[in-house]
């Protein structure tokens, strides 16, 4: 085969049938779950002011490093960049709308980050999440948590990990940056390069390397959650209550820092252990008591978390399970008197709200039959010379035990309704 003049970008990639279907089903998993617990959805653009993005923090990768930012047409131009993540996106859109808080909702869609792909890393990915604007209360993170936990649950995933970690708040965060810093510049001649850049800049970044020579002194640093204030460490302790009040399991993850500059208080991350360990984040969140404010809004505090759809799929596959729906087409229609009866019987089902299908181009019965066969569909409706004399159709059951009988044809729907799936 010649090679084609172009492929999918690199780090994109083309999601077929049925990956594609496998994919939308997991998606409505979460809508519906997200809809029962009180969440509407808000589709927001695809892309933003760069200032917005920018309140991810100067100093993260995803700012840096990894945003596909353009300038438009306009006089002057406006400085834009493809969305690397969402919560951003919707605060700008709290501070702009003004809704009535708390305001819960929940998301899907597309995310562009610059990044070197590798398994389970692209450079558009898709994420799930949900987040509410203006509840302070622990009860809040404790919802949002066990969304996610059940969330993962209803896949049939088993082997999905919940890290837990507090960043404090403001009265926290001082006392913990100032023991932070000088524990770093007195171990810096231990650190990477790059991460004594990053300490001049912003000492809680060089916690999220990932660089292996910088391990042993990420060890040792002091932790967050021995600098908590009486207000942070309260909420802390009832967020974790609720989770074992829940039968929730969790891992306290002391240097859990997360990428982005905002969260505050509650973080947290899933992990599936059937995914290589560079790949096994699948998802992560936490609270950003300050972000809304950052963008213009009123004082509002923030929670949520993002889910990545794409990785997700990739635990399901390691774990064998969430295999996505059956096909949707129940009966193939094999005509071979010319395609006529094809069309109005196809037409008929399909009214009906069964799925149904065909082939094109007046093929053999064998070809169509294979053409039958390849569609998963479970019956094929024959229809040949001597059906159309009789006024009848031949049902034969392609995958059971059901066998084969002629039909009057006015009985189609009748016949074949009996084998349609029923609610799982
Ligand atoms: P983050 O916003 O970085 O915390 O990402 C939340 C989730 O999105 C991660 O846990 C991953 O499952 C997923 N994710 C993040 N970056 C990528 C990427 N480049 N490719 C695929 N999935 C990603």
């Amino acid at each position: 085969m010649a090679e084609p003049d172009f492929r999918a970008p690199k780090g994109t990639r083309d999601i077929l049938p049925a990956e594609s279907g496998r994919r939308r089903a997991l998606v409505d998993v979460f809508a519906r779950r997200a809809e029962l617990a009180g969440f509407g959805e808000v589709v927001s653009p695809m892309f933003e002011d760069l200032g917005v993005f920018k309140r991810l923090g100067e100093d993260t990768d995803v700012v840096t490093k990894e945003m596909f930012d353009f300038f438009d047409k306009g006089d002057p131009p406006q400085h834009l960049a493809l969305r690397p993540e969402l919560t951003a996106g919707i605060c700008r859109a709290y501070a702009e709308h003004r809704p009535v808080p708390p305001w819960k909702i929940w998301y899907e869609g597309p995310q562009f980050r610059y990044e070197q792909p590798q398994a389970g890393r692209y450079r558009q990915f898709t994420q799930v999440g949900v987040e509410v604007l203006g509840a302070d209360d622990p009860q809040a993170d404790i919802d949002v948590l066990a969304l996610g936990w059940s969330f993962y649950e209803s896949l049939g995933l088993g082997q999905v990990r919940l890290l837990l970690n507090s960043l404090g708040d403001p009265g926290s965060r001082p006392a913990y940056m100032e023991a932070l810093g000088a524990y770093l510049e007195a171990r810096s001649g231990d650190l990477t390069d790059q991460s004594r850049v990053t300490l001049e800049r912003n000492p809680l970044r060089v916690l999220d390397s990932k660089r292996e020579g910088d391990q042993t002194v990420i060890a040792d640093a002091p932790l967050m959650v021995d600098f908590l204030s009486g207000d942070a460490a309260e909420h802390f302790r009832v967020v974790r209550s609720g989770l074992d009040g829940l039968g929730i399991a969790y891992e306290m993850s002391p240097r859990l820092v997360r990428g982005l500059d905002y969260y505050t208080r509650t973080i947290f991350e899933f992990a599936a252990d059937a995914l290589p360990g560079a790949q096994n984040a699948v998802g992560g969140g936490g609270r950003y008591d300050g972000l809304v404010e950052d963008l213009g809004g009123p004082p509002t505090p923030g929670l949520g978390f993002a889910l990545g759809v794409d990785r997700i799929l990739l635990a399901c596959d390691a774990e064998g399970v969430f295999p996505g729906p059956p096909p949707a087409v129940l009966v193939f229609v094999v005509d071979v008197t010319g395609g006529g009866s094809a069309l109005s019987m196809c037409q008929k089902l399909r009214e009906a709200g069964i799925g149904a299908d065909r082939s094109y181009g007046g093929r053999s019965m064998k070809a169509q039959m294979k053409v039958a066969d390849r569609s998963g569909a479970r019956l094929a409706a024959i229809i040949g010379e001597d059906e159309v004399a009789a006024g009848e159709v031949t049902i034969r059951d392609l995958r059971g035990d059901a066998g084969q009988r002629r039909v009057p044809l006015d009985m189609l729907v009748q016949e074949v309704s009996e084998f349609v799936p029923g609610p799982n």
